[in-house]
């Protein structure tokens, strides 16, 4: 019989089972891929963007979907700055960029995970690895636990790190959401979060690699603006990704989900406002009156862009600039304040970064992460209905559910 099993080695699991041993309980880790942390070593481009420097709490749980709240007792325990301070006394520095995101000074997500194990080890905790669960019973005041490969392990306390859904060639393929429900919970149902957007328009390997530091972008659904967000983004062979589409795509998942058309306006030039760029605009037609209009826009947006924008303003891309018509000006300058994209839909949640939805965290103490309704179960990590921003949030999440779960009450 083992004090506790923790099911899963990611960073919650191994930060729950390492916890754990060091306060004295007999822990066991389960986990069912043949090593720990394999969506740990993806993480950050495998640099590990670890956490956040955002000192404060609130604006912390602010990068988090509505449910972050849950976290505030966890981070009043264990934050930012215990995670790094861990981290540090084993040996391992950090540095901080402009963004707030922290990364390991070695640029290895290998030397974070690397701790994790022998944290884990040195504490005296057991771990097995190629044990898939497949159930988990509960006796009267014990679990017990079933493998794939047939052995059944007891204990007084489970912690369930199994994570979400998403990136499953990692070991995450949704396991916790279909216990946590046969064990009594509430999940709310799985969506794709921090994910690419695929969009219909039919020109987009032309566009594909095209990149903008800044771009403003409008989400409407069904014609209503629903929200709005700028930021680095880069056009894709499907669509639109980085930062700034990811941390929307959890909307437009919900918009099209609920039957709505979905279209956006982007605004590839959101440091000018329109009579900014008109002036602009006249400049350098009176300037250069016999310039093609093709290579005139040129100065306004990356080349490859020029010949949609003017073919969807329907105008010549030989049209020499002292030609263009005020009304013509007029309808370019929408166009680059405001293109319009139809999407089709999110990159599915097997490619997502997080996964949206999850236990329900009206269901789990956030004192302890123990279930409320079955005593001696707990929850860790990504499947608690918990995601956040990308920027180091869900990892931070991850280990601190992780400690507090790990931990005695
Ligand atoms: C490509 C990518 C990059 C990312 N980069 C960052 C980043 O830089 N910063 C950041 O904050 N977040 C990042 N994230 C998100 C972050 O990695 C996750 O939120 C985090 O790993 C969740 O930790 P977890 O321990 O809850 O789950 P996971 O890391 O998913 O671990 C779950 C573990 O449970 C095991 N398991 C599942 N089912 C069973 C079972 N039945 N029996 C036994 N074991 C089981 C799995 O094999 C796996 O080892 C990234 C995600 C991806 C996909």
């Amino acid at each position: 019989m083992f004090d506790v099993i923790v099911i899963g080695a990611g960073p919650a699991g191994m930060m729950a089972a390492g916890r754990s041993s060091e306060l004295g309980s007999k822990t066991l880790l389960l986990e069912k891929t043949d090593s720990s942390g394999k969506k740990l070593l993806l993480s950050g481009n495998s640099r590990c963007n670890i956490t956040n420097s955002c000192e404060n709490v609130e604006d912390f749980i602010n990068n988090f979907s509505e449910s972050g709240k849950f976290l505030r007792n966890a981070f009043s325990v264990f934050f930012n700055k215990e995670l790094l301070r861990f981290f540090r006394k084993r040996g391992l520095d950090f540095k901080i960029e402009p963004s707030g995101k922290v990364f390991p000074i070695t640029n290895k997500a290998d030397d974070v995970l690397r701790i994790l194990i022998k944290y884990m080890k040195d504490s005296g905790c057991n771990i097995l690895y190629r044990k898939e669960v497949l159930d988990i019973i509960k006796k009267d005041d014990f679990f017990e636990i079933t493998t794939k490969d047939n052995s059944a392990y007891n204990a007084k306390k489970v912690i369930l790190a199994t994570g979400g859904l998403s990136y499953p060639q990692t070991g995450s393929t949704g396991f916790g959401f279909h216990i946590a429900k046969k064990l009594g919970h509430a999940v709310i149902d799985p969506k794709p979060g921090l994910t690419g957007i695929i969009l219909k328009n039919n020109f987009l390997k032309e566009w594909q690699g095209v990149s903008f530091e800044d771009a403003r972008i409008s989400v409407y659904a069904d014609d209503k603006l629903i929200h709005k967000d700028s930021g680095e983004m880069i056009f894709t062979h499907f669509g639109i990704s980085g930062p700034v589409m990811l941390h929307m795509s959890a909307i437009i998942y919900e918009a099209l989900d609920s039957g709505k058309r979905v279209f956006l306006l982007i605004d590839f030039k959101p440091d000018v406002n329109h009579h900014e760029l008109e002036i602009l605009f006249n400049e350098e037609f009176k300037n250069n009156p016999a310039k093609k209009i093709s290579n005139a826009m040129k100065e306004f947006v990356p080349a490859r862009l020029v010949k949609r924008i003017l073919e969807s303003a329907h105008m010549d891309l030989d049209k020499k600039s002292a030609q263009v018509s005020k009304e013509e000006r007029k309808v370019l300058l929408e166009k680059i304040k405001g293109f319009k994209m139809i999407v089709q839909s999110v990159r599915p949640i097997q490619e997502a970064m997080v996964t949206c939805g999850g236990v329900s965290v009206k269901e789990i103490d956030p004192k302890t992460m123990e279930s409320k309704i079955v005593k001696g179960l707990y929850f860790a990590g990504e499947v608690i209905d918990i995601d956040g921003r990308t920027g180091g949030y869900n990892l931070q999440a991850a280990f601190s559910t992780g400690w507090v779960a790990g931990g005695i009450e």
